[in-house]
């Protein structure tokens, strides 16, 4: 049995004769294309050995090619493939947080391209250090004396700690313990890092009393952890910056601030809720101050550290920087985006993230009913579409409390609650399944599209690609 159905098979030698695979191979590669043929002949044996009993249908050649055609595709097709955003969270970590501006573009493509003074001094000819790149900016935009980068903001906290509180104790207020989507926690960060964190206060209320009594002799420094993706309300206490860099200092020890989502410029100033910047931070006692590169700064994914020279000269001295340095094209992204912050004024018009933040509200429902009547005609009986009324999140991390007035497409599945649920699932999936996939979110018994990320040079593309939607025919019932 198991001869017999072998032998309607062709080798995979034949195959591989065959002159469409011929000219696969040439696109492709040999070595790929074989591994194609043998695989896709596999999927047939396994096929044919299931089927019921009986003569199997013949192998037809062409449609083997296609197969393997196909299977070559799907691997070339890269895995990570742009996307539109359309969550209404601006941030979002899972879609790669800020979206660069081309004067970034541009700089790591040149990065990329060829060899540059990375770490090499041109006006000495010796070695140079790669922070240099973007120090002297991160000093002129934070008023910091020095300032250092590393990959990602969880490295510059790991970095700091390690550097300065190994074997030491630190205290941190309970109401800040906290954890970072994914794996990023606060108190497991500490143990990493070979340091004891030293819980002060309570969850709603820290004094400044609680931060003197854990003080004594095993302290390397103070912390406070900005809270970015939660609020403390009602019945609160939290000490300000000034005061307990005050007392930091009257014991000589450095208060370090993780900002989170540390941005240079007063959100205020663009109509948007406010932030303490990292300038404010320094101004008010903090000695270091950590904060993302990707988060409300606009910039590629990066931990920033700025402030007094000698413990930034101390993180630099620390082995484990090595092991958390930040790649030259990233560096060169880091750059472009400092220099845009220059010039304030046109930053809301430079920066996509600020951009995206400041949209007004006016053009975003414009363009929501623009899109309606497409949208709606492509998913004719299966679903209704209105312009609906949502806010946006920052996301990240970053203004937890305060949402953004934007517009939405909000897609109904049709009937009622019965087997909405798997209907929304379907809908979801179908964006998902678009050429450049779709990701919206499903509340309240709806699919939701927040327009405030579509880029308007992209909603051209965007209208096109609807016409590919297809629902699955479970859904049209
Ligand atoms: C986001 C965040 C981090 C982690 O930063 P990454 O750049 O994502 O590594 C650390 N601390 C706080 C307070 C944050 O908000």
């Amino acid at each position: 049995m198991a001869s017999s159905l072998q032998s309607t098979l062709p080798s995979v030698d034949r195959v591989l004769r065959v002159p469409a695979v011929v000219a696969l191979a040439e696109r492709h590669g040999r070595p790929a294309t074989v591994a194609a043929v043998r695989a896709i002949l596999g999927e047939l044996r396994g096929q044919l050995a299931a089927g019921q009993g009986g003569e199997p249908p013949p192998v037809d050649e062409a449609a083997l090619a296609g197969r393997v055609a196909a299977h070559l595709e799907a691997l070339a097709r890269p895995s990570l493939r742009p996307v539109f955003n359309l969550t209404g969270t601006v941030l979002h970590t899972n879609l790669g947080r800020a979206v660069l501006p081309p004067e970034a573009v541009e700089a790591m493509a040149a990065a990329a391209r060829g060899p540059s003074n990375l770490e090499y001094d041109l006006s000495t000819g010796r070695r140079g250090d790669r922070d240099s790149h973007v120090e002297e900016w991160l000093c002129r935009l934070t008023g910091a004396e020095a300032a250092t980068v590393v990959n990602n903001n969880a490295a510059a906290v790991l970095l700091t700690l390690n550097s300065l509180a190994l074997r030491k104790e630190v205290p941190v207020s309970r109401g800040e313990l906290v954890e970072i989507g994914g794996s990023f926690r606060m108190p497991e960060i500490m143990a990493r890092a070979g340091c004891k964190l030293r819980e002060v206060g309570t969850t709603n209320r820290t004094h400044l009393k609680d931060y003197a009594g854990a003080i004594g002799p095993r302290t390397a420094l103070v912390m406070t952890v900005h809270t970015s993706n939660y609020a403390i309300a009602g019945f609160t206490a939290a000490v300000p910056g000034r005061k307990l860099a005050d007392l930091a200092h009257a014991h000589d020890l450095p208060l370090v601030v993780d900002l989170g989502s540390g941005t240079l410029v007063d959100l205020g100033d663009y109509g948007l809720p406010r932030e303490p910047t990292v300038g404010e931070t320094l101004a008010e006692g903090a000695d270091l101050v950590t904060f993302s590169g990707d988060k409300l700064l606009g910039g590629p994914q990066a931990g920033l550290i700025v402030g007094r020279a000698d413990l930034i000269a101390r993180l630099k001295r620390n082995p484990m920087k090595r092991a958390m340095r930040i790649d030259k094209v990233t560096l060169a992204a880091l750059g472009a985006v400092l220099r845009l912050y220059a010039d304030p004024a046109r930053l809301a018009a430079r920066l996509p993230t600020l951009t995206l933040m400041t949209r007004p509200l006016a053009e975003i429902e414009a363009q929501a009913r623009r899109l309606q009547p497409a949208l709606a005609a492509r998913l004719g009986e299966a679903a209704t579409v209105e312009v609906v009324p949502c806010e946006s999140q920052i996301g990240s991390g970053a203004l937890p409390v305060d949402g953004l007035a934007s517009a939405a497409l909000a897609v109904r599945p049709a009937g009622g609650k019965r087997g909405r649920g798997a209907a929304l699932t379907r809908i979801a999936a179908a964006f998902r399944g678009l050429p450049t996939p779709v990701i919206g979110r499903i509340a309240d018994g709806r699919f939701w599209l927040d327009l405030r990320c579509l880029d308007p040079d992209d909603e051209a593309a965007f209208a096109a690609q609807l016409g590919a939607l297809t629902l699955d025919e479970g859904h049209r019932r």
